[in-house]
C-alpha cells in the first residue's frame, strides 16, 4: 500500500517557517516534492534567500510571502496571495516565561493571536481552497505544552490547548472531504524559541548554559535528546500520505516520551 510520500503537485503554505521547526517542515514538504510557501512578519533578503535555496536544492517552487501573523487580515491574505493551499501547516509561534499574577497583558495579547488565533483565520481561509481542489492537510504545529501545563508559561499552554481543541474541530468539520487536520505535539527542540530561554534559566539556577539543557530542559524528556526539526518535517510528510489519510482529529507526540510520563 499506499504509503505515498509523493507531494508533487501539491503547494504548502508553512506559518512562521524563516526559522526552526517550520523551516524544517518546509525542508521536508520540498524534499518529498510539494511547492512551498514560506513566512513569517519580516520581509528581509535572508528570507527571500531560504526560498531560493530550498528551490534550488529540491527543484520545486518555493516561495517566502510576508506577513504578520498576529494580525487576522494578513493571515487571511496570506492564503490568498499563495494562490493554492492544499497543506496548512499552523507553526507560527511565540514565547513568554512568567507568572500569571505577572504576565504583561501585551505578551499575553500576542501569544494568544500569533500561535491560536492565526491558525484560526489561516483555516478559515484555506478550507474552501482545500474543498475546491477535494484533499486537504491542516497540520498545527502545537506542543507538549497543548497536553500538559507548566508554571510560568499560561499564555502559551492556553494557546496551545485551544489549538489541539480547534484542531479536533476542524477534523469533525472536513470527515467527509478527503481534508484532515491534525496536531504535531513537540517536546523540546534545540531552535532560537528554546535557546532564547537559556541565559535566564542559567542564571536563575546559578548553572552553564550546557547544565541547563542536560539538567533542567531535558530533565522533562525521557530520552535526554532534543527532537529535530528533520523530525518534525518527516512527521509532516508522513500525516501528508496517502497512509495518513484516515487520521484526523488527532495528536501525535514527537516529545521523546515526556507525555506518557
Ligand atoms: P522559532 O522561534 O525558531 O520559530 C518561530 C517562527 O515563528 C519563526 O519563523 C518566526 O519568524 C515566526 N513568527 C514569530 N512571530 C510571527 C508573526 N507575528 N508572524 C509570522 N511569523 C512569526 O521557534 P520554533 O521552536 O521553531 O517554533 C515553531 C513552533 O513550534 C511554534 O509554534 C512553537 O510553539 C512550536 N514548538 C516548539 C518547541 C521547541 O522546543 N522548539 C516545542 C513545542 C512546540
Amino acid at each position: 500500500m499506499a504509503f505515498n510520500v509523493s507531494l508533487t503537485g501539491k503547494t504548502a503554505v508553512i506559518t512562521g517557517s524563516n526559522s526552526g521547526i517550520g523551516l524544517g517542515i518546509a525542508w521536508e514538504l520540498a524534499r518529498a516534492g510539494a511547492d512551498v510557501v514560506l513566512n513569517s512578519f519580516t520581509d528581509n533578503d535572508e528570507d527571500h534567500a531560504l526560498a531560493r535555496e530550498i528551490a534550488d536544492t529540491t527543484g520545486v517552487t518555493a516561495r517566502y510571502i510576508q506577513a504578520d501573523m498576529s494580525k487576522g487580515d494578513q493571515c487571511r491574505d496570506l492564503i490568498a496571495k499563495a494562490g493554492a493551499c492544499d497543506i496548512l501547516v499552523n507553526n507560527a509561534g511565540i514565547q513568554h516565561v512568567a507568572p500569571i499574577d505577572e504576565f504583561p497583558v501585551e505578551k499575553w495579547d500576542a501569544i494568544i493571536a500569533i500561535n491560536m488565533n492565526s491558525a484560526f483565520h489561516t483555516t478559515a481561509a484555506a478550507l474552501p481552497v482545500m474543498r475546491a481542489a477535494g484533499w486537504g492537510r491542516v497540520i498545527n504545529i502545537a506542543s507538549a505544552h497543548g497536553l500538559t501545563a507548566s508554571p510560568y508559561k499560561a499564555a502559551y499552554i492556553a494557546a496551545k490547548h485551544g489549538v489541539v481543541g480547534m484542531t479536533k474541530t476542524v477534523a469533525l468539520e472536513t470527515a467527509q472531504e478527503q481534508i484532515t487536520a491534525n496536531a504535531i505535539c513537540p517536546g523540546y527542540v534545540l531552535t532560537p524559541l528554546v535557546e532564547a530561554q537559556i541565559p535566564d534559566t542559567a542564571k536563575k539556577y546559578d548553572m552553564s548554559e550546557d547544565e541547563v539543557k542536560k539538567k533542567v530542559i531535558l530533565e522533562r524528556q525521557p530520552s535526554k535528546e532534543f527532537a529535530t526539526v528533520e523530525q518534525l518535517g518527516g512527521t509532516t510528510v508522513f500525516l501528508c500520505s496517502d497512509a495518513a489519510a484516515q487520521i484526523t482529529g488527532t495528536t501525535i507526540s514527537v516529545d521523546g516520551g515526556w507525555t506518557a510520563l
